[in-house]
């Protein structure tokens, strides 16, 4: 690690730790405090994660940063400040409860900011969550939230939780889940997966229920299948909550209940993906389903695993097991 990479590391954690600050102690913070409050997180976990709160004024770190006499070139480099025109410099994030993002070892190197909506302040046109650029520190295809804190736990317990925001993995700690987390906002990236895969052979992705969260299940799964060594499970958020959602309507016990007990196998998960906007008393949308489902089939490793999904299929859709299994075997000799 270069000298230049410290000193942005330090600008970062002295930037987090200010915004905490803010957050925590200061008037400034108070509504933002009390949405996060609002949102069921505890003081413990928002200082476990260093959570906080970049104000509305759009000067508060250029002013900071000058009082610490940062370079100019330094703070280009750092991703945290917007140059204008006229060389001067404004805050990158404001009015954003931040979310610090930090590398395998804990060390802040980037921020993803959700917009806090006010009266003062109803940030129209603005994304709910804007992220650090890319710099010679942040490669948001590398980083997992929660992966520095999650990873002994990870290893111990030898699975890992995949969620779709920050949310959902702060509201599984509440619930004691000590084991998610989440890519930032993009779909799963091979550098992740590798990360993923040093540390356990297990994961369970539990994206959101909403029609963006399963397709994102859906092409998670056919990026994890390439690597063949992965044990992968899915769970389905009932109602098209997150899993968030699902802990403040139905509380810790059942959002554990359904990490642990509501895991399918991606071949389930499939099968009732597939069935969307799909009429399935209609004969061709019906021939149009199993042909796909027995595309999938026919990937799927263990005997006995299509063994008991053949058995399904044939009661749904009232076909002998015969046929089905004269279907895989025409599927295989293509996929040869
Ligand atoms: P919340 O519960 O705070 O409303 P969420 O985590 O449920 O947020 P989603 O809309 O489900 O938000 O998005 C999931 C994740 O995708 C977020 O946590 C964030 O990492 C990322 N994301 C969402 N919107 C954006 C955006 N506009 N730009 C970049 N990343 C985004
Ligand atoms: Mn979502
Ligand atoms: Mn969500
Ligand atoms: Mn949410």
């Amino acid at each position: 690690q270069t000298s230049g990479q410290q000193q942005l590391i330090a600008l970062h954690e002295r930037t987090r730790d200010l915004y905490h600050h803010l957050l925590m102690n200061t008037k400034v913070g108070e509504e933002a405090l009390a949405y996060l409050h609002g949102r069921g997180l505890s003081d413990e976990l928002i200082s476990e994660f260093k959570l906080g709160f970049a104000p509305s004024q759009r000067d508060f770190l250029v002013q900071i940063a000058q009082q610490d006499k940062v370079t100019a070139e330094l703070m280009e480099r750092s991703g945290l400040f917007i140059r204008r025109e006229d060389g001067s410099f404004s805050d990158r994030f404001y009015q954003r409860v931040m979310f610090p993002l930090n590398d395998f070892r804990g060390k802040t190197i980037g921020f993803s900011g959700r917009l806090l909506k006010t009266k003062d302040f109803p940030g129209k046109d603005q994304p709910k969550y804007l992220n650090s650029p890319e710099t010679e520190l942040f490669n948001k295809r590398q980083v997992l939230f929660n992966f520095d804190k999650a990873r002994n736990e990870i290893r111990k317990q030898g699975e890992a939780i995949l969620f779709e925001g920050f949310m959902d993995v702060l509201a599984a700690w509440q619930a004691d889940i000590k084991i998610g987390i989440a890519s930032m906002g993009t779909s799963l990236t091979e550098q992740q997966i590798a990360a993923i895969e040093r540390i356990t052979g297990q994961i369970v992705i539990a994206y959101d229920g909403d029609d963006p969260g399963q397709a994102a299940t859906d092409r998670a799964l056919m990026v994890l299948a390439e690597h063949s060594r992965l044990n992968l499970t899915t769970v389905t958020v009932p109602e098209k909550l997150d899993p968030d959602e699902y802990l403040r309507k139905y509380g810790v016990t059942e959002l554990q209940n359904l990490l642990q007990h509501g895991r399918q196998t991606p071949f389930a998960f499939k099968m009732s993906y597939r069935k969307k906007g799909l009429n399935l008393e209609n004969e061709a949308d019906r021939l149009n389903y199993l042909e796909a489902v027995m595309q999938d089939l026919a990937k799927v490793q263990s005997p006995v695993e299509q063994d008991l999904y053949l058995g399904q299929l044939s009661n749904e859709f009232h076909l002998t097991r015969e046929s089905l299994k004269q279907q895989l075997q025409m599927i295989r000799q293509t996929l040869r």
